[in-house]
């Protein structure tokens, strides 16, 4: 199993414009001070090299990638409410998409069939021509534009299991039928997009799939609506890569959400994705996106990555359990949040 990062990741600061900015270094250090207790869980360990900027310009606008750039080199500052960079940040995000992309074009190469990316900024939020919700350029979002542009696929299947809808990943594909893009993710909740009505347009309609649940939804939603949803839609599309937006921030414990998650339940939507994956003869990679309480998330992602190096079994959830939430939901009083 592959492993990659880059101490650019650590170098991106948004706490430098807002002090109590949720997206910190702390996160990363966190989890790799957990992985070198436990020697790296056996993982191969790799630099991630930095994306150029024609491989950014798969996905975003020559005009982001200059502004970020510029905005960067004159010492950073404000992009909207959530989003701030400092000097360093330009090089953390080139490095944050070089990771998920030399992830892909390992695994298809068959370096290896699994493997996970720890970066950041994380990419989800950002769109081709705008960076926000923490995020730079899509990180996921350009690794799957390379590997069917450059490296030999014909589909990548996309898994957002970050609480917070993936806007970025799924503008960026809105239109084309070569990269399934699935959503699970709390509505309301920010960005407040990936209603279950937006399925694409155009070629694409019906390759962009949106689950939204409510605020308060545990496991049994969440792996009811992947094993009965995504999974099956996942399967059918017959995909060459499968990569995971991988977001640890359905987690009960994480202060930017209200759903219910433990980190029993990202192993079992890893065994998911990891036995589709097997299924249809496709390599597995997962990318790091939101996850904002320390404990919970080194715990959820040690979990992911046991799953992913072929730990444990999936275990059938209740097809129920997405009828009744959905009625829950109508009369929750949360649902107003
Ligand atoms: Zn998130």
């Amino acid at each position: 199993m592959l492993y990659l990062s880059h101490p650019s990741s650590l170098e991106h600061d948004p706490r430098a414009q807002m002090p109590a900015h949720p997206d910190t270094p702390e996160r990363l250090i966190a989890i790799e001070a957990a992985l070198g207790e436990r020697e790296w869980l056996g993982m191969e360990r790799r630099l991630a090299p930095a994306a150029s900027e024609a491989e950014l310009e798969l996905v975003h606008s020559r005009r982001l990638v200059d502004s970020i750039r510029e905005l960067c080199l004159a010492g950073g500052g404000e992009i909207d409410a959530d989003t701030y960079v400092g000097e360093t940040s330009y090089r953390a995000a080139l490095h944050a998409a070089g990771g998920a992309c030399e992830l892909a074009r390992a695994l298809l190469a068959g370096e290896d069939r699994v493997g996970f990316c720890a970066v950041r900024p994380s990419g989800h939020h950002a769109e081709p021509d705008r960076a926000m919700g923490f995020c730079l350029f899509d990180n996921v979002a350009v690794a799957a534009a390379l590997a069917i542009d450059r490296l030999g696929a014909e589909r990548v299947f996309i898994l957002d299991w970050d609480v917070h809808h993936g806007n970025g990943t799924a503008e960026a594909f809105r239109h084309r039928a070569d990269v399934l893009v699935i959503n699970i993710h709390q509505s309301p909740l920010y960005p407040g997009t990936g209603a279950a009505e937006d399925f694409g347009s155009g070629e694409g309609r019906g390759f962009n799939v949106n689950l939204p649940v409510p605020p308060g939804s545990g496991e049994e939603l969440w792996l009811s609506l992947l094993e009965h949803i995504a999974i099956p839609i996942g399967e059918e599309f017959d995909p060459d890569l499968v990569l995971v937006s991988a977001g640890f921030d359905a987690h009960r414990a994480d202060p930017l959400a209200n759903c219910n998650l433990e980190a029993a339940s990202f192993a079992q939507m890893t065994c998911q994705v990891r036995d589709l994956a097997a299924r249809v003869g496709a390599p597995f990679g997962a990318v790091l996106e939101g996850g904002y309480e320390p404990v919970s998330l080194v715990e959820s992602l040690l979990a992911t990555l046991a799953a992913m190096d072929g730990e444990g079994e999936s275990v059938s959830a209740a097809p129920e359990a997405i009828l009744t939430s959905r009625a829950a939901a109508r009369v929750a009083p949360f649902w107003t949040l």
